[in-house]
């Protein structure tokens, strides 16, 4: 009888342990980002937090930055001062982060940003974010925004012969959506979405343009560029610096900047403090994206 009951006992605390394996390696496997389909269904609730921590929720806090939504900051880009929406009597900076989480140089800007009581947008790649949940987390608590950037990043696959592929891109940003829902538990409600090499070098994007407007996404570009992304070999921030100012002096509604650089450059996160001291000296406000705006419903 007592043998029996040992039997029993050892195999109920076996099969305890096999449970509690498996779902360790779920999360590991999603963690490393490198099957979407291992992680349907997996989720590794840790989101209640980082869920009260978006920016939405913040706004009357954010004190000198301000939230804008995505697809009016979209149209001031694309009709400038003829908007009515357009506020003449400001100026008005969204820089714009894109191609990380970078662990490194990522979390430097993040430093940097809260440094100068400031914020930004980041538009993360969802084959980065799984595994750096927590950086994600980071950049939201500290009031900035974060917007979809794709989860493959794979030109040849969202836009085939340089024209969109709408069938690719929904299927590619539907992934992404899911890293989300299993990373935090919940999926936040993005309003933003910027498309991989930005929506000014692809042609055939309105398909996608309206799938993704269904889906409650506006996508952005930008209008002035850090120029980070041609990968010279010596990137310096003088360079960087060089190219913010002489495009944005380019543009002609100078009311609103929407600037674009990456955080996988050394250089870019050494630079931020100069960029945001240039934009405070020509009397620029910071803005950010209504990104996420809330946790999706459905
Ligand atoms: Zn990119």
């Amino acid at each position: 009888m007592m043998q029996k009951k040992r039997t029993i006992i050892r195999a109920c605390v076996g099969l305890f342990l096999i449970i509690c394996l498996l779902s360790s390696a779920g999360c590991m496997a999603g963690r490393r980002g490198m099957h979407i389909g291992q992680i349907r269904n997996h989720a590794c609730p840790r989101a209640d937090t980082l869920l009260q921590a978006m920016p939405a929720f913040r706004a009357k806090e954010m004190g000198a930055v301000k939230i804008y939504s995505t697809a009016q900051v979209q149209e001031w880009l694309r009709f400038g001062s003829r908007s009515a929406t357009y506020p003449n009597d400001r100026k008005i900076v969204f820089i714009t982060i894109d191609d990380g989480p970078h662990s490194q140089h990522g979390m430097k800007m993040i430093e940097t940003l809260k440094a100068h009581n400031i914020a930004a947008t980041f538009f993360y790649i969802g084959g980065y974010v799984a595994g750096r949940e927590a950086q994600v987390k980071l950049a939201l608590e500290n009031g900035n925004s974060v917007g979809l950037h794709s989860d493959s990043h794979n030109y040849r696959y969202l836009y085939p012969g340089r024209s969109g592929n709408a069938d690719n891109i929904i299927q590619d940003l539907k992934n992404l959506l899911q890293r989300y829902q299993w990373a935090l538990g919940q999926a936040p409600e993005f309003t933003a979405y910027r498309y991989p090499g930005g929506h000014m070098s692809w042609k055939n994007l309105s398909e996608a343009d309206s799938r993704l407007g269904s889906m409650g996404l506006a996508w952005l570009d930008w209008n002035v560029s850090t120029g980070d992304s041609v990968r010279e070999d010596i990137l310096t921030v003088e360079m960087i610096m060089n190219n913010v100012r002489a495009t944005t002096e380019r543009i002609s509604d100078k009311n609103v900047v929407v600037l674009l650089m990456h955080e996988t450059e050394a250089a870019t996160a050494e630079a931020l403090p100069e960029i945001i001291r240039y934009y405070q000296d020509q009397g620029y406000e910071f803005g950010i994206l209504d990104s996420p705006k809330g946790i999706r419903t459905q």
